[in-house]
């Protein structure tokens, strides 16, 4: 169990970086697959920061939170490394996220933006089964949280614009 997490004042945020503390999409390190492209981002990119994270990570440091017009939601910017016990919420989840259905319920799909970036992501190229049902342990803690349910619908709706969402949510 970490200690960053700990900080947090919201129940439902430590619940999430508990389940998702010691767990990672495949069990060896999916970085040497890739070079680790989902740390490689700019100034101009950003991992989205959770109701909650932005607090954690303002004036920490090695990060630095911007507003990101296009998700209407805080992003925060590293240095391309970190320690594991650390990284936000968006980092733990990736290539993944979490969608809220029609019917309330929210599951977990690829994440659009890591189509074409990340190798897991794709089609066929699952993480490994202790991950997802973490994953899905986590989908049921937020969508018992009306404030981290609201901010997924809003930023589902941003990502919707950028692909194919419904068939991704068929996606096991
Ligand atoms: S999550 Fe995807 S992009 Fe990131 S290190 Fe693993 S394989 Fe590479
Ligand atoms: S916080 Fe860590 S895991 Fe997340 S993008 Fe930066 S280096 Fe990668």
């Amino acid at each position: 169990m970490g200690f960053f997490y700990r900080r947090f004042s919201d129940e439902s945020l430590n619940k999430l970086y508990e389940l998702l503390e010691d767990v990672t999409p495949l069990r060896d390190d999916c970085g040497l697959l890739c070079c680790a492209a989902c740390c490689e981002g700019d100034g101009n990119d950003g991992m989205l920061l959770f109701p909650g994270e932005k607090e954690a990570f303002e004036g920490k440091e090695g990060y630095a939170v911007r507003y990101n017009t296009a998700y209407g939601s805080d992003v925060v910017i590293c240095t391309g490394a970190c320690e594991r016990t650390e990284r936000p919420l968006s980092c733990r989840i990736y290539p993944y996220f979490f969608y809220v259905k029609d019917d309330g319920k929210v599951t977990v799909a690829p994440d659009i933006r890591a189509l074409g970036r990340c190798p897991l992501a794709e089609k066929g190229a699952g993480a490994s089964p202790l991950f997802l049902r973490r994953m899905r342990m986590a989908a049921l803690v937020l969508k018992r949280d009306p404030t981290q349910t609201a901010f997924l619908r809003q930023v589902g709706a941003a990502l919707t614009d950028l692909g194919p969402l419904e068939e991704l949510l068929t996606l096991k």
